[in-house]
């Protein structure tokens, strides 16, 4: 099944006088990991927020689940579509648990209750997330790596068919970073899609099904990480010397210089 079908999709930001996005065709099929590469300002971020529909591509159309993403209303793909949030911005003060029910947001009316389904899909969230003897603390309390995982368990809340993240590995020790990589394939194996900037190719090569390399706006290649990030191609586009290696494991591993 396709969940993301884009076609022609460009982006140009208000008053820009050149394209951030020139026009991307791709199509993401569920429970596929999906890497976006690129260095600084390659259009990473804008192509992510043209999935979320946090902006409306200047041309072309995305659609999502065989439906134009824009006759979607917000609350029905927010009970589709989770972004997970980075951990640098407003931290709440609320509990872990707190925190993980904003994600049933989508799936209540203001004056109502929490229901059965909303505390079952909260539990479950902290579950899967390992947070169930950290849940009646602070969230500040936690450390960073935590926190990261509790905006995993909001967004797993809300029960979505695909999860989309910016940088979630940013701010993240190497224990934390391969945590939530881990975390993010199980869901893939679950059905669940997943679209991520990563800016560490080598964490791309290991785990990522797909990768898109963005160069300047421009969609520059798509396909395995193996075929995609060979070190020609990634050592022109970072302007690095680059060298691919095995591990002992018998895993690709690029070196740079
Ligand atoms: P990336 O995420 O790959 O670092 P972005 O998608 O954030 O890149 O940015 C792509 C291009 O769009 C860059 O040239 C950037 O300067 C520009 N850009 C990003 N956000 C805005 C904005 N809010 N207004 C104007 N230009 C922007
Ligand atoms: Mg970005």
């Amino acid at each position: 099944m396709t969940v993301f079908d884009l076609a022609n999709v460009a982006y140009r930001y208000p008053g820009a006088a050149d394209l951030a996005l020139r026009p991307v065709d791709l199509s993401i099929k569920a429970g596929q990991f999906w890497a976006l590469c690129g260095p600084n300002g390659s259009g990473k971020s804008t192509l992510l927020r043209c999935l979320t529909a946090q902006l409306t591509p200047v041309s072309g159309t995305v659609s999502f689940a065989g439906k134009p993403l824009v006759s979607w209303s917000a609350q029905a793909r927010a009970q589709q579509l989770a972004v997970v949030r980075q951990n640098n911005q407003a931290k709440p003060a609320l509990t872990v648990r707190e925190v993980v029910a904003l994600g049933r947001t989508p799936y209540r009316h203001f004056w109502q209750a929490i229901t059965l389904a909303d505390r079952e899909a909260v539990d479950a969230a902290l579950r899967q997330c390992d947070l169930v003897a950290l849940a009646d603390r602070p969230f500040l309390a936690l450390s960073g790596g935590q926190q990261q995982r509790v905006w995993l368990a909001l967004a797993l809340a809300q029960t979505p068919s695909v999860i989309i993240l910016d940088e979630p590995t940013t701010f993240l020790d190497i224990h934390y970073q391969l945590d939530l990589l881990k975390r993010l394939k199980a869901l893939t194996q679950r059905g669940v899609t997943v679209i991520a900037v990563l800016h560490d190719l080598n964490q791309v090569l290991q785990f990522a099904d797909t990768v898109a390399l963005l160069a300047a706006g421009t969609l520059m290649a798509t396909g395995t990480p193996e075929e995609v990030l060979n070190a020609k191609r990634v050592g022109q586009l970072f302007q690095v010397e680059a060298n691919r290696v095995q591990d002992p494991a018998g895993q690709s591993a690029l070196i740079f210089h």
